[in-house]
């Protein structure tokens, strides 16, 4: 192929857009057309649910940039309320419909890059389509949602899925003064999470009378007599509601390939190679459409982030024209803010460690609940980490944070320390900021670390708390007397850590002691003290805190 290239590019949003701009700066001489059915190109769909809940306030401001702009500093003509019906492989032309004037006609293509992104999924069920519910992947449709919340004298809103987009649109209903169900088939909301995590998040939005029903499917949808809809659940109950979101996941577009013949994944997402080549070596496609590798386990999945949708458009440019970048695979490195929680992840939980059979027996977790900064400077909240890593060599394998503050920047470190292939190890080394509005100077990344190459070390080794049930054990529990109000573990003996020294003698020599105290730090003192006296210690990891939510994750 030569320099100048005639690059036809279907969608132009976060891959699309990303993809044709770097084209250009490769390539000035080629020619760069981008469609998009919509009537806007370079949205921030991230920022609709915001919009939605009128926090951002001026719908320009979800335009980061538009076809004109595109013309001016790029060159690049965007083609919008233009649809992508076909592609013609063997004449390496797509068929394309003027939305607007209803017109039909052909491009051809030395290149063609795919990035249709995913649909939201609508399932078949009675009254989908009553007045009243509603998806949201586009402006148009937070416009719509918008003008019936605004409209309707809406009070009650059903969010049907509590992944990322519900409990967003969740956060924004609470914020626009709904009263909001959250219904969820599975028992905990945003499934990435492992359940125990979730806990502190079903807290949250309780606390914020946002009702939720957990383990509940909807069967279907009925419009009530006063005009509001009534969400059929299948245990027999319904909820009423004047708006429904349907926020149950997304579907890779893969409608234009399939029907092209090109290599389709069992996942439904387009298979392409690491520079993002379809199995036609002269289309790629990018984004949400796409099955990428899983950087850890090489397996493949669907990761429709925009990150990923962005990095993929440079790398597709960059293969176009020659150049070696490759595509690295995922990690699912994440966040979500939920009335005023945030939640973050990166690589493996232990649920799909568990689903897939994976470091079976080999990996080890440990929790931990560190202040986000300082004790000492005002405003301090704690941070509850979970960080799963290999017991054979630390090789950390991934973190799952909840908490008010400072919850995502833990989560990037470990993100790019596991893309680096890092171990605890690294973690405990880790030079990380600190002032005390800012963190600590043992920041939560490093104590991680340290906890984590203690049980690697063999220094403090670990026990869980769901492994109590049947084991011949002793549970001692180190707090003060006062913090037992609380709660305590049952069975268990409780000596203050400062009695410790003093009280061995009422220890049993024959058995394993398992220690615990609020968080895990007074245990490990306890642990330290015990494991040189002689005695065989584990410590429970995470203490108390992680016990009440453990507890509740399996009730
Ligand atoms: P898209 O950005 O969806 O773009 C695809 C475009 O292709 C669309 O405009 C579509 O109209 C067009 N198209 C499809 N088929 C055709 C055709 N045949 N002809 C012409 N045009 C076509 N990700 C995050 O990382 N963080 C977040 O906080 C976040 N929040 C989100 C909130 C919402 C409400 C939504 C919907 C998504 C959010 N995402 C978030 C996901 C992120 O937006 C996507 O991963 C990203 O936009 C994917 O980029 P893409 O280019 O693959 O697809």
């Amino acid at each position: 192929m030569s320099e100048r290239k005639r690059i036809l590019i279907v969608g132009g949003v976060a891959g699309g857009a990303s993809c044709a701009a770097r084209a250009r700066r490769l390539s000035e001489k080629s020619q760069i057309i981008v469609f998009d059915r919509g009537p806007y190109v370079s949205f921030a769909n991230c920022g609709l649910p915001y919009y939605v809940g009128n926090i951002i306030k001026d719908e320009e401001k979800l335009l980061l940039a538009t076809p004109e702009m595109f013309k001016r500093w790029f060159n690049i003509e965007v083609r919008t309320n233009s649809e992508v019906l076909s592609v013609d492989r063997q004449r390496n032309e797509i068929r394309v419909k003027d939305l607007l004037s209803g017109s039909v006609y052909e491009e051809n293509y030395d290149v063609l890059v795919l990035s249709p992104g995913a649909s939201p999924i609508i399932p078949p069920l009675p009254g989908i389509d009553l007045p009243g519910i509603f998806t949201l992947r586009t402006i148009p449709d937070s416009r719509k949602i918008r003008d019936w919340i605004q409209t309707r004298n809406v009070k009650r809103a059903v969010v049907v899925g509590g992944g990322f987009i519900g409990l967003e649109m969740t956060e924004n209903l609470v914020g626009r003064s709904l009263a909001v169900t959250i219904i969820e088939m599975l028992p905990q909301v945003m499934p990435p999470l492992d359940q125990e995590m979730a806990i502190p998040v079903h807290a949250c939005l309780t606390k914020q009378g946002v009702n939720l029903l957990l383990g509940q499917a909807v069967s279907g949808f009925e419009q009530a007599g006063d005009g509001s809809i009534m969400v059929r659940l299948q245990s027999g109950a319904s909820e009423p509601a004047d708006l429904v979101m349907l926020c149950i996941g997304v579907r890779p577009e893969n409608k234009l390939a399939r029907e092209a013949g090109l290599e389709i994944g069992e996942l439904g997402g387009i298979r392409v190679d690491d520079q993002m080549r379809t199995s036609d070596e002269r289309i790629y496609a990018i984004g949400d459409a796409v099955e990428v590798r899983d950087a850890l386990t090489g397996r493949w999945t669907l990761f429709p982030m925009a990150g990923p949708a962005n990095r993929q458009g440079r790398i597709a440019a960059d293969a176009i024209f020659g150049r070696e970048t490759r595509f690295r695979g995922v990690q699912g490195t994440a966040v979500c803010g939920v009335c005023g929680l945030t939640i973050a992840f990166t690589g493996q939980s232990e649920k799909s460690l568990r689903r897939f059979g994976l470091w079976d027996g080999m990996y080890e977790k440990i929790y931990l609940h560190p202040a986000h900064h300082a004790t000492y400077y005002p405003g301090a909240v704690s941070v509850t980490l979970k960080l799963i890593f290999s017991r054979k060599d630390g090789k950390i394998i991934g973190a799952q944070a909840v908490g008010r503050e400072g919850v995502e920047k833990r989560i990037d470190v470990i993100s790019m320390a596991i893309q680096k292939g890092g171990t605890v190890f690294d973690l405990e080394e880790a030079e990380l900021c600190y002032a005390p509005q800012y963190g600590s100077a043992k920041d939560p990344v490093n104590m991680a670390g340290m906890i984590a190459s203690n049980v690697v070390r063999g220094d403090s080794p670990v026990a869980h708390f769901e492994d109590i049930k049947g084991k011949e054990v002793l549970i001692l529990d180190v707090r003060e007397p006062l913090e037992l109000r609380r709660g305590t573990v049952e069975g268990a003996v409780n000596i203050p850590l400062d009695e410790l020294r003093n009280r061995l003698k009422e220890l049993p020599t024959d058995k394993e002691i398992w220690t615990y105290c609020r968080v895990g730090q007074r245990a490990y003192y306890a642990l330290r003290t015990l494991a040189q006296s002689g005695f065989n210690v584990k410590n429970l990891t995470g203490g108390f805190l992680t016990y009440e939510m453990t507890s509740q994750s399996q009730g």
